[in-house]
């Protein structure tokens, strides 16, 4: 990779730019149409949002107004948790189509594989849901499916019933959680992985480990845990609303990370788990 335009390709063929700008927590008004115009600008080509960021309508209207073509643009959503099963995803879908104002969309995700409402019969539910993201995707409505926080657990249900193979997995990865195990399983069936939470929610950039090694490079803690990613093959998707942190996200390519660093970075133990447990459906 050697820009934010270079891309993974999913298993139907499709292009998915290397770095996905996050927006969970950015607010839906003016702030989040200013920070993804600010990132769209700063290169970045894809960006990640899902329903329950309520931010939706302002990622549309940013995509719409930024001056890049929507097909260079590539726009991730989520279907939240409540809305699983058959008819609850189709109408979520278009309920989310109409909050971004566009006619169609590049990836949609289950956001979580056990929902709360859904405790009991998880299996059923994620099925029933997956069927409503096959017809979608048959439909041409989205280019690409996939899901989020899906563990191998999860995945032997969903491989048992599905007709089409998740094409990406978004999960939790950051130094301190490397899920080395679940990137390796989606790796071996072909499914490209992307890290949420990639700079650990801004935690992780105190650590000493990584301020030497970013030091010895000339980066910032920020760009050697992102390129510690990139170099494991997985999709980082920093967030941020400072222009200056936007830019120095978006700097990761002139260096490499040497195998003795990526495994100085692999072996940090502090942090762990910062979000929800994927084995519990708590909402
Ligand atoms: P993140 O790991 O990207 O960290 C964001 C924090 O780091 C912010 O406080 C930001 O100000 C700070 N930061 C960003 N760049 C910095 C830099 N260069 N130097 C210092 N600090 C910096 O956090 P995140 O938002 O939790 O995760 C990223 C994205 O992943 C989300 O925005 C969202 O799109 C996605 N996500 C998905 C799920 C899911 O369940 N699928 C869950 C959480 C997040």
């Amino acid at each position: 990779m050697n820009s934010l335009k270079d891309t993974f390709v999913l298993s139907n063929g499709v292009k998915i730019p290397c770095v996905g700008f996050g927006t969970w927590k950015i607010p839906g008004d003016e702030t989040v149409v200013n920070a993804v115009k600010e990132a769209i600008k700063a290169g970045y080509r894809h960006v990640d949002t899902a329903a329950i960021y309520f931010n939706e309508e302002g990622v549309g209207q940013a995509i719409k107004e930024c001056g890049v073509p929507r097909s260079e643009i590539f726009v991730t959503s989520k279907l939240w948790n409540s809305e699983q099963g058959y008819e609850s995803t189709l109408a979520a879908f278009d309920a989310t189509m109409e909050r971004l104002g566009l006619d169609y969309l590049d990836l949609y995700l289950i956001h979580w594989p056990m929902a709360k409402d859904f405790k009991d019969s998880w299996q059923t539910a994620v099925c029933e849901t997956w069927r409503a993201f096959e017809k979608l995707y048959k439909d041409g409505r989205i280019r690409a499916i996939g899901v989020s926080n899906f563990l191998e657990n999860h995945f032997e249900v969903l491989l048992d019933c599905c007709e089409i193979v998740p094409m990406v997995n978004q999960i939790e990865i950051h130094p301190g959680y490397n899920k080395a195990d679940t990137v390796q399983y989606c790796h071996s069936q072909g499914i490209v992985v992307e890290a949420w939470s990639p700079l650990g929610q801004g935690k992780c950039m105190d650590n000493p480990v990584l301020k030497s090694i970013a030091a010895k490079y000339g980066k910032s803690s920020a760009q050697v845990t992102l390129r510690w990613l990139l170099q494991r093959d997985i999709l980082p998707l920093p967030r941020s609303i400072n222009p200056l942190h936007i830019a120095e996200n978006a700097d990761i390519f002139s260096f490499e990370l040497s195998d003795e660093d990526m495994g100085r970075i692999s072996a940090i133990s502090a942090y762990g788990r910062l979000g929800g447990d994927p084995n519990e459906a708590r909402f």
